[in-house]
């Protein structure tokens, strides 16, 4: 059956807009001649989870780093919500909307949760150290504070030094301050690296809680978590795309099979 034909500003809007959170076209990264991304085309679609995996030195990390801008590419295209970002500089990205948890924990330990979530939303509304403890328009934030640390599972710590928590309740504490930003698109770099099963099974519904109005894209290794967490999965090897689509089309792949041969997907 053919439908009428849609009126022509109609038929515009539909040919010209991109209706992707995220796209790349052709994105490459080459260092020193070594192309880590290699001509990477990524379709986001607006609140979906997707899965970027992959084996090690796939390119994930340094995809990351040119999404968020702390890295510029070498060729290719990013937009977010189909505003090109391509080149801009971190702080221009973040306020498009973006922020990102990274791989590596950096957190100050002599700091308390509540300080790190108050510096975040400092930073988020552009305002400096002076205003920082400076006086009672802090308490603005205590109760944002408050609500992001409940978020994400750590409710009632606001007084206690990062230092002094576990591993998993860290990387809890990055994606606060991640959410601190209020991101519409929120990027996680391994979010449960190294972390026991229970630590695994709370990340999950971290994850489940935060995606709501919002476009979560993580890089992933553990297979349980993509199979319960994702919409679509794209894998990478050797800087380029290998294969893309439902975690149970990839994981049947026969190319993606021979890439991780040894490992289980
Ligand atoms: P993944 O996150 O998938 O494990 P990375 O993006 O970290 O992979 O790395 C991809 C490849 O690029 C690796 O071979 C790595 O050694 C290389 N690479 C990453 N960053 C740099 C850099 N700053 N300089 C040179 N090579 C790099
Ligand atoms: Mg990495």
């Amino acid at each position: 059956m053919t439908s009428a034909s849609p009126p022509a500003a109609e038929r515009t809007r539909s040919a010209t807009e991109d209706t992707a959170m995220l796209r790349t076209w052709g994105l490459t990264k080459e260092f020193n001649g070594f192309r880590a991304v290699d001509g990477v085309d990524l379709e986001v679609a607006p609140g979906t989870v997707h899965a970027l995996v992959g084996p090690n030195g796939a390119g994930k990390t340094t995809l990351f780093n040119l999404l968020t801008g702390f890295l510029k590419p070498t060729a290719g295209t990013i937009t977010i919500d189909a505003h090109d970002v391509t080149g801009m500089r971190p702080e221009r990205i973040a306020q498009r909307g973006v922020a990102r948890s990274f791989q590596i924990t950096s957190l100050f330990t002599e700091l308390s949760l509540a300080e790190h979530v108050e510096l975040a939303l400092l930073g988020r509304d552009g305002q400096g150290f002076r205003f920082w403890r400076s006086d009672k328009r802090m308490r603005r934030y205590r109760a944002e504070t408050e609500e992001l640390l409940a978020q994400v599972g750590l409710a009632g710590r606001a007084r206690t030094p990062a230092g002094s928590l576990g591993y998993g309740q860290k990387r809890a504490l990055e994606v606060a301050l991640a959410l601190a930003l209020s991101p519409r698109l929120l990027l996680l770099d391994e979010p449960t690296a190294g972390m026991g099963v229970e630590d695994v099974s709370r990340t999950i519904e971290l994850i489940q809680r935060v995606r709501e109005d919002r476009t979560v894209v993580l890089v992933e290794h553990n297979m349980k978590v993509v199979g319960d967490l994702t919409d679509r999965v794209t894998v990478l090897q050797f800087g380029k795309v290998l294969a893309e689509g439902s975690y149970e089309q990839v994981r049947n792949d026969p190319a993606v099979i021979t890439a991780y041969l040894g490992e289980s997907v």
